[in-house]
């Protein structure tokens, strides 16, 4: 997956920003090149479990269109544990298309961004391949 360095460190600082609680938003860009990063609130202010109101993702899928940018990947963070995904993030992933990106936002976490797709039914891990700007 290719990503803005920009737009990895806004998510990460998002993730960092209330480390206590899971961070969550939706990922943009053209040519699959992430490069917009559209931070929500998690509307169950979990560190277990994440969710966006429909009214807000409504409004984020808008400005993309605006933006005439296309939806690549969506993130959240773990404030406790491995990056990788849950069983309910298994359950919950609405997107096969997307790119799903797990952060840390832990000190010390070895790899503070990982990210992952759906391949037949379950998630695989993918390089993260930053680029410049
Ligand atoms: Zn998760």
């Amino acid at each position: 997956v290719l990503i803005r360095g920009g737009a990895l460190d806004e998510m990460l600082e998002h993730a960092r920003a209330r480390p206590e609680i899971e961070c969550c938003g939706l990922l943009a860009g053209r040519d699959a090149i992430i490069t917009d990063v559209f931070a929500a609130r998690n509307e169950l202010e979990s560190a277990t479990a994440f969710s966006i109101a429909p009214r807000e993702l409504f409004r984020i899928f808008r400005r993309m269109r605006k933006l005439r940018l296309d939806h690549l990947g969506i993130y959240h963070s773990h404030p406790a544990g491995e990056n990788v995904p849950s069983r309910r993030d298994l359950e919950q992933a609405y997107y096969p298309a997307a790119a799903y990106f797990i952060l840390s936002p832990q000190p010390g976490a070895t790899r503070p961004a990982r990210a992952f797709r759906m391949v037949e039914g379950t998630f695989e891990e993918c390089a993260i391949e930053v680029l410049g700007g």
